[in-house]
C-alpha cells in the first residue's frame, strides 16, 4: 500500500472542521487511492470533543484512514505534516477591534508556523481557513523562514465556489459550464470577483457583466457578503461549503486544475498584476505538477483595476497592522 499522507487539522473540533474531517477519511481530497493519516490540533479545552470526532471517525470504518491522533501542542500536531488546514482561529468578538483581532490570531498563528517550519515534511501544503485568512497566511509564513513562500496559502476557493454559482443562476446554464472565473484580493467584504475573463454557458463573461446594475448592486455583492447572509438564513456559519472549497482547494494543488480552466487561491504575491510582493492575494490559478501558478497576461480594465486596487489596500493594511504588533 501506497504510505500514508499526514494531514493536520486545526479546529479540528469546529463546525467546519466536522464537516471537512469525514471527506478526507473518505478520500474526497487526496483521491481513491491516497491512504491519509490524520492529526487533529485543538486547543486543550476542546481536546475532548475532538476524541468524539475521532470516535466517529472509527465508527465509519474508511478503508484509506490509517488512524487519527490528537494533539493540543502545535509541535506534535505538525509532526511530519504533508497537508495542514488551518482551520481553528479567534473570531470577532463583541466590542473586539480590528488589532485585537489580529493580535489574538497572531498569537496562533505565529507558533504554527514555526512548529510547520521545525516539525512538518518538507514537501508540506498550507492551506489557511481561519480568519481574516490572508493575514494569518502571512503570519505563519513570515514564521517559518526555511519553508517556501509557495507552501502558504489561503483559501478564496468558497469565494470563487460562490461566484461560478451564482454566474451559472444568472446565465440559466449549469454551473459546469461556467469557467475562469477569478476571485482578486482578500477574503473579505473588498474581494472582487471578476467576470471578464469568464466563459459562462460557452459566451464571454463580459456578455453578463455589460449589465452593469446586476454587476455592481447584484452580483459582486451577493458573493462578497454570502457568509454574512447564510448566518441571517441558518442561524450559524457555513460550515459544509466551507470545507467543500478547502477540500477542492487542496485537491486542485496536488493532482492539478482541469485543463482550459483555471480557479482561484489566495498565493505569496511576486508582484504579479501590480500586487505588492510579499501580500497573500487572490489570483487566478492552474495547478500542475502539485505547484501553483498565477495565469499571466490578462488584461485588467480601469473597472477592474479599481476593484482590485481597492482590496489589495485592505492587505496592504492588514499587513501594516501586523507588522506595527510586531506580529511579522
Ligand atoms: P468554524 O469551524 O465555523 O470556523 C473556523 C474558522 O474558519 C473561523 O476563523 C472562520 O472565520 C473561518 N472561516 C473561513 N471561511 C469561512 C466560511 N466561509 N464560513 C465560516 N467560517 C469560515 O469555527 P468553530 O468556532 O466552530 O470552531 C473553531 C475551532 O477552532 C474550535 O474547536 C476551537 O477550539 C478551535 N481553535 C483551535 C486552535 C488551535 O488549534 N490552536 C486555535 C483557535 C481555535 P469567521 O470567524 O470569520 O467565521
Amino acid at each position: 500500500m501506497t504510505t500514508p499522507v499526514n494531514v493536520t487539522v486545526t479546529g479540528a473540533a469546529g463546525q467546519i472542521g466536522y464537516a471537512l474531517l469525514f471527506r478526507i477519511a473518505s478520500g474526497a481530497m487526496l483521491g481513491p487511492d491516497t491512504p491519509v493519516r490524520l492529526r487533529l490540533l485543538e486547543i486543550p479545552q476542546a481536546v475532548k470533543a475532538a476524541e468524539g470526532t475521532a470516535m466517529e471517525l472509527d465508527d465509519c470504518a474508511f478503508p484509506l484512514l490509517d488512524g487519527v491522533d490528537i494533539h493540543d501542542d502545535p509541535a506534535r500536531g505538525f509532526e511530519g505534516t504533508n497537508v495542514a488546514l488551518l482551520v481553528g482561529a479567534r473570531p470577532r468578538g463583541p466590542g473586539m477591534e480590528r488589532a485585537d483581532l489580529l493580535e489574538a490570531n497572531g498569537g496562533i498563528f505565529g507558533p504554527q508556523g514555526r512548529a510547520i517550519n521545525d516539525h512538518a515534511a518538507d514537501d508540506v501544503r498550507v492551506l489557511v481557513v481561519g480568519n481574516p485568512a490572508n493575514t494569518n497566511a502571512l503570519i505563519a509564513a513570515s514564521h517559518a523562514p526555511d519553508v517556501g513562500k509557495d507552501r502558504f496559502t489561503a483559501m478564496t476557493r468558497l469565494d470563487h465556489n460562490r461566484a461560478l454559482s451564482q454566474a451559472a443562476a444568472r446565465a440559466g446554464v449549469p454551473v459546469s459550464q461556467v469557467k475562469r472565473l477569478t476571485i482578486w484580493g482578500n477574503h473579505s467584504a473588498s474581494q472582487y470577483p471578476d467576470l471578464f475573463h469568464a466563459e459562462v454557458g460557452g459566451r464571454p463573461g463580459a456578455a453578463l457583466a455589460v449589465d452593469r446594475a446586476w454587476l455592481t448592486e447584484d452580483f459582486v455583492p451577493t458573493v462578497a457578503k454570502r457568509g454574512a447572509a447564510i448566518i441571517d438564513a441558518r442561524g450559524a456559519s457555513s460550515a459544509a461549503s466551507a470545507a467543500n472549497a478547502a477540500i477542492d482547494h487542496v485537491r486542485d494543488w496536488v493532482l492539478g486544475t482541469p485543463e482550459g480552466d483555471w480557479t482561484s487561491a489566495g498565493l505569496w504575491s511576486t508582484g504579479a498584476y501590480g500586487v505588492p510582493e510579499g501580500l497573500v492575494s487572490s489570483f487566478p490559478v492552474t495547478s500542475s505538477g502539485g505547484a501553483w501558478d498565477v495565469v499571466d497576461g490578462l488584461e485588467v480594465d480601469d473597472f477592474s483595476r479599481a476593484r482590485i486596487d481597492a482590496s489589495v489596500a485592505e492587505l496592504v493594511e492588514e499587513r501594516e497592522a501586523v507588522r506595527a504588533l510586531g506580529l511579522i
